[in-house]
């Protein structure tokens, strides 16, 4: 069986309700990629130092063949594609696409770490996991 590797969207900047539906019209159209579940969209505080408006949250359930660094390409060239500007380190975003899980995979490189290191201290990532019955 392929992979099923766990998405967070996230958007506080602009039309979040269409970011966010927008993304998962992306994440649909991947190669080798089979959305098979989305969570209840969520609005949570941001997290961090800086100041700025509340996420619209998701997590979405993918299936698929690429590699994880296959993914995340594919995902910020998604965030590129919705505006995203980088500017401060949990600032503001249009949208953010952070792979917190891909099946039973672990990743420790530089720019890639999977499980996502936060998931732990995000208990609406949590939520949003056990929402699509991810099990440990
Ligand atoms: P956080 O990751 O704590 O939610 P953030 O999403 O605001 O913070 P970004 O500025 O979007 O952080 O990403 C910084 C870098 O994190 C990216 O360039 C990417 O290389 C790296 N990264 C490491 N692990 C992951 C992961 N599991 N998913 C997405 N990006 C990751
Ligand atoms: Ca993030
Ligand atoms: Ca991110």
């Amino acid at each position: 069986m392929r992979p099923l590797a766990y998405i967070a969207l996230g958007s506080n900047l602009g039309d979040r309700d269409q970011l966010l539906a927008r993304a998962r019209s992306a994440l649909a159209a991947l190669p080798r990629s089979r959305v098979v579940a989305e969570s209840s969209v969520e609005e949570t505080a941001p997290v961090g130092e800086v100041p700025q408006g509340l996420y619209l949250n998701q997590m979405v359930a993918l299936e698929t063949e690429l590699s994880p660094r296959e993914l995340l390409a594919e995902l910020q060239r998604i965030e590129q594609e919705a505006g995203r500007v980088r500017t401060l380190h949990w600032g503001p975003r249009t949208l953010d696409l952070d792979i917190v899980r891909f099946g039973d995979q672990h990743v420790h490189e530089p720019d890639l770490v999977i499980p996502h290191p936060q998931l732990s201290h995000r208990d609406w990532w949590q939520r949003e996991l056990a929402e699509l019955g991810a099990t440990e």
